[in-house]
């Protein structure tokens, strides 16, 4: 049973069934595949710009619905779903002209062409912070190269997943071309087995990350795994500390501080740490907390309480080990997911907090003595999804942004998606790449022709 919650008041919103149907659901994509894999790329790019079109136009009952379920605030719910509607554009505007063939010029021969072709069916596992975003990261790009999809979203968003169904058919996309599962992860487990399905990407946790991985590895399919990260942000120096300040700040805490590529550590030269942890700290203590659908809130709650519950003690355990926590850091005593915004310093490599991703608001803040000192700690990290460098001359923050061991490096913002650019890590962050034209060869069969 699917069940979903408001974290904003703690109340039980709705139960969905589960579906275990395996072979019905298969069976479905797999003959939508023969079909949709049949019809013109540019009758595929047509239904993806329609979609993107019916986004735009529900773009207020969308967001209401991962308010409600996840807590995101209205502003940041309705952008999301713009960014989503934007991603399927692209592809519906870009990804024809991508997916031309190429004729290779490779002496003796006649012809040497390479074309883009689908593989089938693909199973995506979806996670609850980013709802339209994430799916449609993996659905756009897969849809208009031709393969068909089962989407089993995180549980929690069982009202936001069937709604993209719901906008997708709409939209003219054929039935059997997205199918919405509500499973249970044993039940994706089997999907994933199943000669029929051709590949799987995740988006989530390490864990489970690393357990539909192994299932796809024993299985020999293709898999795209996008999973969380501990990104850095060295700042060199600043014009305006308070502007800085007020901009890293907020960066950290948007969706409650729940995105794979928040600057979870910020490092700042030693001589300005106390006065950007003094700012910071003033920032967060007089944020206004609350109902993510008040007006007025600045931080809503957190994604569910036992999700908070996590991230509270990561924090108290953080502090037990030696870091000194700024400020913040509690559960607040009221029905919902809520806690207060927190700064934490003076994290040593033997504390947890050091190497663990903290999924909420929690800022990290380390001062460094040297360049060479705050890249080495930024790198010091399993992961390595994306980092920032923010300094007042561009070219030696570039300078020092190309040693950053990341998928994405930028100087002066952090973390900007866009659906032309690609998306995705090394180390444990996960491997594969979303968006762009990197998004359409993942599960694309890249096929020679050679004629002698
Ligand atoms: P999960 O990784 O558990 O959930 C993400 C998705 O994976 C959900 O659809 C979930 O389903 C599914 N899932 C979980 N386990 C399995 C499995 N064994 N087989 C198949 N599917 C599975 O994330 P959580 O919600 O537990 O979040 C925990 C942590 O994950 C966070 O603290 C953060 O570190 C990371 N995370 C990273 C995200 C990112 O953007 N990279 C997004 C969300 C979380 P179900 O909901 O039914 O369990």
């Amino acid at each position: 049973m699917y069940v979903t919650h408001d974290p904003s008041t703690g109340r039980t919103d709705r139960e969905y069934e589960q579906t275990e149907d395996v072979d019905a659901i298969l069976s479905t994509v797999t003959e939508g595949f023969t079909a949709w894999r049949a019809t013109e790329v540019s009758e595929r790019a047509r239904i993806l710009l329609a979609i993107a079109d019916a986004f735009e136009e529900h773009q207020e009952e969308l967001g209401k619905a991962i308010t409600t379920e996840m807590g995101k605030l209205p502003a940041q719910a309705r952008g999301e779903v713009a960014l989503a509607a934007s991603i399927y554009r692209w592809y519906g505007e870009h990804g024809p002209a991508l997916l031309e063939s190429d004729t290779l010029d490779v002496p003796d021969a006649r012809l040497n062409r390479v074309t883009y072709e689908p593989v089938g069916p693909l199973v995506g596992i979806m996670p609850w912070n980013y709802p339209y975003y994430q799916v449609a990261r993996f659905a756009a790009p897969n849809l208009l190269l031709g393969n068909t999809i089962v989407l089993k979203h995180a549980s929690i968003c069982a009202r936001s997943s069937a709604a993209i169904e719901k906008v997708q058919r709409g939209a003219g996309l054929p039935e059997d071309a997205y199918v919405n599962v509500y499973a249970s992860s044993d039940t994706v487990a089997e999907m994933i087995a199943d000669p029929r399905i051709k590949g799987v990407s995740l988006t989530g946790s390490e864990g489970a990350g690393a357990a539909v991985a192994t299932v796809a590895a024993k299985n020999l399919k293709p898999s795209v795994l996008e999973l969380g990260g501990s990104d850095p942000l060295v700042v060199l120096d600043a014009d305006d500390l308070d502007e800085l300040v007020e901009t890293v700040g907020r960066a950290r805490l948007s969706n409650c501080g729940q995105a794979c590529n928040s600057p979870k550590r910020i490092f700042v030269p030693a001589q300005m740490k106390d006065d950007f942890v003094g700012r910071l700290k003033n920032l967060y203590e007089e944020l206004a907390v609350g109902p993510a659908a008040d007006e007025g809130t600045e931080l809503g709650p957190l994604s569910s309480e036992d999700a908070r519950d996590g991230v509270v003690e990561q924090v108290q355990r953080a502090a037990e080990q030696g870091a000194t926590l700024v400020t913040g850091g509690a559960a607040i005593d009221r029905p919902g997911a809520f806690m207060q915004p927190a700064v934490l310093t003076d994290i040593t490599p033997e504390m947890d907090a050091y190497r663990e991703e903290i999924f909420g608001p929690v800022a990290m803040v380390y001062g460094y003595d040297s360049v060479d000192e705050a890249v080495r700690i930024a790198n010091d990290t399993p992961f390595g999804l994306s980092g920032s460098v923010w300094g007042t001359d561009v070219d030696r923050a570039s300078e020092v942004a190309e040693r950053l061991e990341v998928g994405m490096a930028y100087v002066n913002e952090h973390g900007t998606t866009m659906p032309g650019l690609p998306f995705g890590g090394v180390k444990r962050s996960g491997y594969g790449r979303e968006l762009g034209r990197w998004g359409l060869t993942e599960f694309a069969n890249v096929r020679l022709q050679r004629v002698h």
